[in-house]
C-alpha cells in the first residue's frame, strides 16, 4: 500500500477531483480510503433508542477508491506517483517521482 494513514492526498478523478485532505482511514480489503473533508455525504440518522446518537441530517466523509487519489508530495506540493528507493541500511523509503525527494 503506497498510501498511509496521515498522508495528504489529492483526488485525481471523479466529482471531488482537485480536493485535498488527510487520510484518516484505510479500508485495505476494499481498496478504499476515507479522507478528511473529501466526499462529504449527508446521512439521515434516525432515532435508534440510544439517546447519545445524533439525530437528523449529519454530514460525514464517505470512503473513496484508493485509485482516485494521489499522494501530495510535501517537498514540491504536487500530486505525485510514489516510487521506492532502497536506503543504505536496506530499508525502503517512499520517494516522489517528480522531485525524487523522500516523502516519509
Ligand atoms: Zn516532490
Amino acid at each position: 500500500m503506497k498510501i498511509k494513514k496521515g498522508d495528504t492526498v489529492e483526488v485525481i478523478s471523479g466529482n471531488d477531483r482537485g480536493e485535498r485532505g488527510t487520510v484518516h482511514r484505510i479500508i485495505s480489503e476494499k481498496n478504499r480510503i476515507v479522507v478528511s473533508g473529501v466526499h462529504m455525504v449527508k446521512k439521515h440518522q434516525r432515532r435508534t433508542g440510544d439517546v447519545k446518537t445524533q439525530v437528523g441530517i449529519i454530514e460525514r466523509e464517505a470512503p473513496i477508491d484508493i485509485s482516485n487519489v494521489a499522494l501530495v508530495c510535501s517537498h514540491c506540493d504536487r500530486a505525485t506517483r510514489v516510487g521506492y528507493e532502497i536506503m543504505g541500511d536496506g530499508g525502503k523509503v517512499r520517494v516522489c517521482k517528480r522531485c525524487r525527494e523522500a516523502v516519509d
